[in-house]
């Protein structure tokens, strides 16, 4: 429900509460109390709610970014306690000088000293996403049919949609073959990117100018009424702020 009705996480605990609640009420009930969790992270998880994604070590000057693994990627050791932290090596062109921004900084965790990085950036997994909206009843059929209907364009007439443009119409596959068209078996997809800043505390800022810069993939096979809802847009990910990274930097980013 709270997935559904946008609830934020507390809200869903007091939902969950409220269930729990209501539980009690009825006879016969109260065995089942105790499977109701009381974090609605528990419920994420169960029911594999949230997306699959990828977390990237981001350099908070150049925002490149790098594999990152939270459970390996941490050099100290008893052995090595106190090891050089690893710098930024990114090049912007061949010919520059390496970054040489830290990623890391120590801390101290539970007695121990461990390397956590100055930012992380997350990533949701196109292929995941792609495969969870095939999943919902009718969709594959819409993204289907639409494109058919909306390339189809009389000599002389306005194009209405992206779909009727000659360009697209005439992109080839790697095989030189007209690659919207495709085999009867598969699907063909056609996708936008979108990229803005907003700010995550929802203009309470208190003068203080906070950025955080939104990617989106929008997929163009959905009809132009469905096609930038909330539920039909795959969110990317955010550059993590405070400030927006320079345009340059944001293809730096995309490109990793
Ligand atoms: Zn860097």
């Amino acid at each position: 429900m709270t997935e559904l009705f946008y609830v934020p996480r507390r809200g869903g605990s007091v939902l969950l509460a409220g269930l729990r609640d209501a539980l009690n009420t009825v006879p016969g009930q109260k065995k089942n109390i105790a499977n109701l969790p009381k974090d609605p992270r528990t419920v994420y998880r169960q029911l594999h709610l949230d997306p699959v994604t990828e977390t990237y070590l981001c350099c908070p000057k150049c925002w490149a970014l790098q594999p990152y693994n939270a459970e390996t990627d941490n050099p100290v050791t008893k052995e090595n306690p106190d090891p050089l932290i690893p710098l930024c090596q990114e090049r912007l062109t061949e010919g520059d000088a390496a970054c040489e921004e830290e990623l890391w900084k120590k801390e101290i965790v539970r007695g121990s000293p461990r390397f956590t990085p100055h930012l992380t950036y997350v990533q949701q997994l196109l292929k995941n996403w792609l495969g969870r909206i095939l999943s919902r009843p009718g969709i594959e059929d819409i993204l289907e049919t639409y494109p058919k209907t909306a390339s189809q364009r009389e000599e002389g007439e306005a194009m209405s949609d992206i779909w009727s443009s000659p360009t697209i119409k005439n992109l080839t596959g790697p095989d030189g073959k007209p690659f919207l068209e495709g085999a009867e078996e598969e699907g063909r997809f056609l996708w936008s990117f979108a990229t803005d800043g907003f700010n995550p505390f929802h203009n309470k800022e208190a003068k203080q100018v906070v950025t955080s810069t939104g990617f989106w993939a929008i997929l163009l096979n959905f009809p132009t009424h469905l096609r930038y809802l909330f539920e039909n847009m795959c969110f990317l990910g955010a550059a993590p702020g405070p400030n927006s990274p320079a345009s340059g930097a944001i293809i730096h980013s995309l490109t990793s």
